[in-house]
């Protein structure tokens, strides 16, 4: 898992132009898709409501021309998969091995693969997952202090998930910066409905905020993030609420929503600023879980010379920005605008950016790399 050897991520990520690249997003009832030609994005679209992926891709492929290959958002790749795939028999077998692990996320991935080798044979087919630029986190940092017996035997162990933005954004932000990534540490902060934060040292992911599942870390949209697992078992024992019930609301009832009934953040921004106070717990609760992820990743870092904010919440809502990272000055980290690209002030010490992130052209170029 300590994959110093490994390919930093930029290595799969060089430019390739002039590939037409189908890039799937398949979801239980969704399907999200963008066809690309080297960087230029040319047409895209979201079927929903799909009920068998057959007919959603039949749709798709009614509107796009000349595929030269498909580039397949996978989740949840393992401790296998470090890099990019092209897909054969033979991994669509080890991601069916891991369903267990991505129960939700997985089995409509591999759906979307089947059906898309079905109608376009001969066309290669990648597999970008969302866990390969983790791959490098070390063992300090991606193991979970529990019996090590049972964590070995069941691979019960850091993953990591939003790799392909993570590994998009802190690139984007060195080349912001003016430097290699080699040479550059940065925090990157995923805010979109669920959230993550990474800390990138040198190009390569060092240490994530998801685990084993995407639940652990932030406070997101509608998931808990961090909580003791003894909530658990008290929900269990004395609340007498069955597992099922426990992994919904902590999937699907917490977070901002578990806090004040909205997990839109346009909404507890509104409020908020109505003096709605459950609203106002709600986004203290939120940057302060950021503020502390901001100072953990910097102790383990060293040296920080960018954080980063991407995602819908990261992208626009500058008054979780200016929350999350205040107070922090003594450390060199402030914001001084609301906008895009540096927005901290000119020569602090820590550069804070907000970098857009494009996980669909992340997955383009990462297919059209592995192809050349
Ligand atoms: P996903 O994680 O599904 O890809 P996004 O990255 O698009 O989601 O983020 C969606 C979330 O971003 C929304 O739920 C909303 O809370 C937040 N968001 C979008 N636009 C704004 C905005 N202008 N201000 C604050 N929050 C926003």
């Amino acid at each position: 898992m300590a994959g110093e050897s490994r390919p930093p991520a930029w290595a799969w990520s060089v430019k390739v132009n002039h590939v037409r690249v189908l890039v799937l997003n398949c979801g239980s009832s969704s399907v999200k898709w963008r066809l690309f030609d080297g960087e230029a994005a040319l047409a895209g679209g979201l079927v929903e409501r799909v009920t068998d992926h057959t007919t959603a891709l039949r749709q798709i492929l009614g509107e796009v021309t000349d595929v030269q290959a498909v580039g397949h958002r996978m989740v949840h790749g393992g401790l296998r998969f470090s890099a990019p795939a092209l897909i054969d028999d033979e991994v669509v077998a080890a991601v069916t091995e891991l369903i267990p692990l991505a129960p939700l996320h997985n089995p409509p991935n591999l759906a979307g693969v089947k059906v898309a080798r079905e109608l376009m044979p001969g066309i290669p087919q990648v597999a970008v997952f969302d866990t390969a630029f983790h791959r490098t986190i070390p063992p300090v940092n991606a193991t979970y202090a529990i019996d090590a017996a049972t964590a070995a035997e069941h691979g019960i162990v850091r993953y990591g998930f939003h790799g392909t933005s993570h590994a998009y954004v802190s690139r984007k932000t060195a080349a912001l910066l003016g430097k290699d990534p080699a040479h550059v540490n940065v925090i990157t902060l995923h805010l979109g409905n669920g959230a993550s934060a990474c800390a990138v040292k040198g190009g390569r992911s060092f240490a994530t905020s998801m685990g084993l599942s995407p639940l652990e870390g932030l406070v997101m949209g509608t998931r808990s993030g961090d909580i003791d697992p003894a909530i658990v078992f008290h929900l269990h024992r004395v609340a007498g609420m069955p597992l099922d019930a426990i992994e919904t609301m902590l999937n699907r009832q917490s977070g901002l929503r578990g806090l004040c009934g909205d997990n839109d953040m346009r909404e507890v921004l509104k409020r908020r600023e109505f003096g709605d106070a459950s609203a106002a717990l709600a986004f203290d609760v939120y940057t302060a879980r950021i503020k502390q992820y901001v100072g953990a990743y910097y102790a383990l870092l060293g040296r920080v010379d960018a954080i980063t904010f991407t995602a819908g919440v990261g992208e626009n809502a500058h008054e979780v920005r200016v929350a999350a990272l205040s107070g922090l000055d003594r450390l060199g980290v402030s914001v001084e605008r609301d906008g895009k690209g540096v927005i901290s002030p000119p020569g602090a010490a820590v550069a804070v950016c907000v970098v857009p992130t494009d996980e669909e052209q992340e997955i383009a170029t990462q297919t059209a790399a592995l192809l050349a």
